[in-house]
């Protein structure tokens, strides 16, 4: 089992004391197999980390981390699940998923391609008086397993 990072630790303390929680030995879990992963997981994935933590109380602990913006939730089409550390902490990225397995990928687009999509985000925020607009963007394919 991997610890977490000094870095993330001292984030997730501060974030969780903001909305009047605490960094419970079950959140410190979650947090960790998280950040060793390289990719969203799900909850049946987080639970092979730490199988201390059940289901249910697993599900409780993944709102509060949302809640403070430590995690955030991927849902596919398929109403799959899939949790991620916040883009505050992962960097700006997006999504490839597999529309067979349900499998959730992350991936980078091109520099030129972020700045395109941000200054576009900035003029539709004045077109149509939008505030702190972002954008979100996925990919969906077919998967190498699942092609194979
Ligand atoms: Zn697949
Ligand atoms: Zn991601
Ligand atoms: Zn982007």
């Amino acid at each position: 089992m991997s610890d977490l990072s000094i870095s993330l630790e001292t984030l997730a303390l501060e974030q969780l004391e903001a909305i009047g929680s605490r960094l419970t030995k079950s959140r410190k879990l979650i947090l960790s197999a998280l950040e060793a992963s390289a990719k969203p997981l799900t909850v049946t994935q987080i639970a092979k980390f730490s199988n201390k933590i059940a289901i249910s109380s697993m599900y409780r602990n993944l709102n509060v981390l949302e809640k403070a913006s430590l995690v955030t939730k991927i849902v596919n089409e398929n109403d799959f699940a899939f949790y991620e550390l916040d883009e505050h902490v992962l960097g700006h990225h997006h999504h490839l998923r597999c529309v067979r397995c349900g499998t959730v990928m992350d991936v980078e687009l091109a520099e030129e391609i972020e700045q395109q999509l941000h200054k576009t985000a900035k003029s539709i925020s004045k077109k149509y008086k939008f505030k702190n607009v972002e954008h979100f963007l996925d990919f969906a394919g077919a998967c190498s397993k699942c092609e194979s």
